[in-house]
């Protein structure tokens, strides 16, 4: 089945449970098709380029934001930059398929902003804080340093739900997966 134009867009702080929800997604719905960001983060272990992010060097993220490639872009750590590059959502409506995104809470709400009534903008929110640090601390992937500037970002990022068409508890994996899907599923039946 195609899709006409298209997207689902997942905001939270970082450790909230975007990436592994849209991945139990991926499997689910086979007309999604990830919305490749750009960083100018170094890659962590397992990640790789063209499949999890287009990894670059700062110059040449400021090359595409002079050349005006991005839909959409920010700093979202000091000295570390996403992006969204135009050419990745017409990839995809190209090949009839419906765009997913992962981008923080300003991209979000620019994204939704941008394709209106088109895009589904779904909030993941952890039980708590201390729950979204333990995660975080788990996932093992972050310096302390990284870990005190992603909380001291996420307390803030946390008051922004309301911007949102719904919010996703992610307390319990498999509840959050399983009312993402029906969500999803609702959506995409309009
Ligand atoms: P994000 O993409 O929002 O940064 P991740 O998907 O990487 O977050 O999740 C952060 C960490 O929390 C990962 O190690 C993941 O396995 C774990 N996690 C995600 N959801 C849950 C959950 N409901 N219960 C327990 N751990 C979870
Ligand atoms: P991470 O370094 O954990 O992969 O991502 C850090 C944060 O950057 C997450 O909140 C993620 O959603 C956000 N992010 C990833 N890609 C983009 C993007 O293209 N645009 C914006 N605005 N944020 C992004």
């Amino acid at each position: 089945m195609t899709y006409r134009n298209k997207a689902i867009l997942f905001s939270a702080p970082s450790g909230c449970g975007k990436t592994t929800i849209i991945k139990r997604l991926l499997d689910h719905f086979d007309c999604f098709d990830f919305s490749i960001s750009a960083t100018s983060r170094q890659p962590r272990s397992g990640e790789e380029n063209g499949k999890d992010y287009y990894f670059m060097s700062h110059d040449e993220f400021r090359q595409h934001i002079d050349h005006g490639d991005f839909l959409e872009w920010e700093e979202v750590y000091e000295g570390t930059c996403y992006g969204t590059l135009k050419s990745e959502p017409e990839r995809i409506w190209a090949d009839g398929n419906v765009i997913v995104f992962d981008v923080d809470v300003n991209g979000g709400k620019n994204l939704k902003r941008y394709f209106g009534d088109k895009a589904l903008s779904i909030f993941v929110m952890p039980p708590s804080i201390e729950v979204l640090e333990q995660r975080l601390r788990n996932r093992g992937t972050e310096s302390e340093e990284s870990i005190a500037k992603r909380l001291g970002r996420s307390a803030k990022e946390l008051q922004e739900s309301h911007h949102f068409d719904v919010t996703i508890i992610n307390d319990d994996l498999e509840t959050a997966v399983e009312e993402t899907r029906r969500t999803v599923a609702e959506f995409l039946a309009k």
